[in-house]
C-alpha cells in the first residue's frame, strides 16, 4: 500500500524528473513517442505479476484466463489494423522481433542482406557488432550517392550475386517511401524470403499514410512504441500459416520465456487507439509536421538529405554551417530541443561526431503541435546552430537561453499528462 514516493524517494525523483523533461522539452527523437494514460495504466497493471508461457488457449501456467483475454486483444486488434492474418505480439522489443523471425526461417551461417547501418539501416539488419552481422553472412546495400534514395538496383545486384535466404528492407533513417514491389520482385527473382521492418513507419501505414508491407512483405516485424504509439515492444505479422506457426515456436520457447503480460494488455490498449478515427488524423498530421519542418529548416540554410521527406522522419545534413552532428545535439539539449546526432548518406565523420542530426514528428504531433508550431521549432532549431556556427562547440548561451524560454512556451501551450 505504501506509494513509491515514500518507499523509494531516491527512485521516484528520477520518475518526476523524467516526467518534468518530457513535459518541458520538445523532442524530436524519431524513434519516440508520447503515449496515452490508459496505455501506461495498462502497463502498470497487475499483468506485471503473471507467468504465461506459450500462446492463449496452450499456456504452460494456470490462471491464465484474463491474460489470454488481454493477448486475444492485441492479436485482434493487430489483425485488423494492418490487414493481415496472423499476429505475434510478444516479442520484447523490435530487435527480438527481428530474431524471432531469423530464428524461424534462416539459419546461423545463411545470407541475409538488409540495409547498412550508416545509410540509414537499423543494428539488427546485418551490422557487424550485432548478432544478424555475426551469426549469418550478412551482405549490406545502401543508397545512391548522387540522391541518397535507396539504391534499388544494388539490391538486385547483391541479391543476384549472394543468393540471400532472407531480404530486410526497412530501417532506422529512411526520410522516404519504400518501394515494397520492388522488393519483392527482386526477393522473387532470388527464391528469398522479404521481411519488412515497419518499425518507424507503422503507424504511418496503420494511419493509411504509407502504403503497408502487405501484401508483398513474407513477414513484417514493427516495435510498437514509435509512430505506433503504444508501450515499448515487439510485434510480427504475417498472412502465411507455415511462417505464422514458425515465428510462434522461434518467440517461445525459442528465443524468450515468459511473455511481459502488462506489455501485451498496453499494446491491445494502444493497437485499440489505432483502429479509432482520430489516429489517422494524428498519422496525417505527423507527416504534414515533418514536411513542415524540413521545409523551414532548408529556408533557414540547412539541407535535408533526399530534399525532404514523406513520412515522420528527416536527416538534416548540417555541413552549409558547419558543424557537426555531436555538437548540435549538445546545443540543441541545451535549449531543451532534444534530437540524435545521426550520421548522413556517406559521412565523411565518425559515427561518434556526425555531419547530421536525425528529426522526427512523432511525439511533437501528440502534444499537439502543428505546422505553423514546427515552423517556429525549425527556425529555433536555426538560431542555436547559427549560435554554433558562429561561436564554436561551445554555442550561444544567449541565444541558447532565449530558445529555451521560448521552448518552455510551447510546451505550456500543450501540456503532456496533466493528471500526473
Ligand atoms: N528495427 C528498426 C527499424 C528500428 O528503428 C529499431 C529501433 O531503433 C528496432 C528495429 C529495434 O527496436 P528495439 O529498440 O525495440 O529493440
Amino acid at each position: 500500500t505504501e506509494s513509491l514516493a515514500t518507499r523509494d524517494p531516491e527512485l521516484y525523483a528520477s520518475i518526476t524528473d523524467e516526467l518534468g523533461r518530457q513535459r518541458d522539452e520538445i523532442e524530436l527523437i524519431a524513434s519516440e513517442n508520447i503515449v496515452s494514460a490508459a496505455v501506461m495504466e495498462a502497463q502498470g497493471s497487475v499483468m506485471t505479476n503473471k507467468y504465461a508461457e506459450g500462446y492463449p488457449g496452450r499456456r504452460y501456467y494456470g490462471g491464465c484466463q484474463y491474460v489470454d483475454v488481454a493477448e486475444n486483444l492485441a492479436i485482434d486488434r493487430a489483425k485488423a489494423l494492418f490487414g493481415c492474418e496472423f499476429a505475434n505480439v510478444q516479442p520484447n522489443s523490435g530487435s527480438q522481433a527481428n530474431q524471432g523471425v531469423f530464428q524461424a526461417l534462416i539459419q546461423p551461417g545463411d545470407t541475409i542482406l538488409g540495409m547498412s547501418l550508416d545509410a540509414g539501416g537499423h543494428l539488427t539488419h546485418g551490422a557487424k557488432p550485432n548478432q544478424s552481422g555475426k551469426w549469418f553472412n550478412a551482405v549490406q546495400y545502401g543508397v545512391r550517392k548522387q540522391d541518397s534514395l535507396l539504391d534499388y538496383d544494388q539490391v538486385r545486384e547483391l541479391a543476384l550475386e549472394h543468393k540471400p535466404k532472407l531480404i530486410v528492407a526497412g530501417g532506422s533513417a529512411i526520410p522516404r517511401q519504400i518501394d515494397f514491389a520492388k522488393f519483392r520482385e527482386i526477393a522473387d527473382e532470388v527464391g528469398a524470403y522479404l521481411m519488412v521492418d515497419m518499425a518507424h513507419f507503422a503507424g504511418l501505414v496503420a494511419g493509411g499514410q504509407h502504403p503497408s508491407p502487405f501484401p508483398y512483405a513474407d513477414v513484417a516485424t514493427t516495435t510498437t512504441h514509435k509512430t505506433l504509439r503504444g508501450p515499448r515492444g515487439g510485434m510480427i505479422l504475417t498472412n502465411n500459416e507455415d511462417i505464422a506457426k514458425k515465428v510462434n515456436s522461434a518467440i517461445f520457447p525459442g528465443i524468450q520465456g515468459g511473455p511481459l503480460m502488462h506489455v501485451i494488455a498496453a499494446k491491445a490498449v494502444a493497437f485499440g487507439e489505432a483502429q479509432r478515427p482520430e489516429f489517422k488524423v494524428y498519422a496525417e498530421q505527423v507527416v504534414k509536421n515533418a514536411q513542415a519542418l524540413a521545409d523551414e529548416l532548408m529556408k533557414g540554410g540547412l539541407d535535408i538529405v533526399t530534399g525532404g521527406t514523406d513520412t515522420h522522419v528527416m536527416l538534416v545534413d548540417l555541413r552549409p554551417k558547419g558543424v557537426k552532428g555531436n555538437a548540435t545535439e549538445k546545443a540543441l539539449g541545451r535549449a531543451h530541443i532534444t534530437c540524435n546526432k545521426n550520421g548522413i548518406p556517406f559521412d565523411p565523420e565518425k559515427p561518434m561526431v556526425t555531419s547530421g542530426v536525425r528529426l522526427g514528428t512523432p511525439a511533437g504531433t501528440t502534444r499537439g503541435f502543428a505546422e505553423d508550431d514546427f515552423r517556429e521549432i525549425a527556425r529555433l532549431i536555426v538560431e542555436v546552430v547559427d549560435g554554433l556556427a558562429a561561436n564554436g562547440e561551445e554555442g550561444n548561451a544567449d541565444v541558447e537561453a532565449a530558445v529555451r524560454a521560448k521552448v518552455a512556451k510551447l510546451c505550456a501551450r500543450f501540456p503532456i499528462y496533466p493528471n500526473l
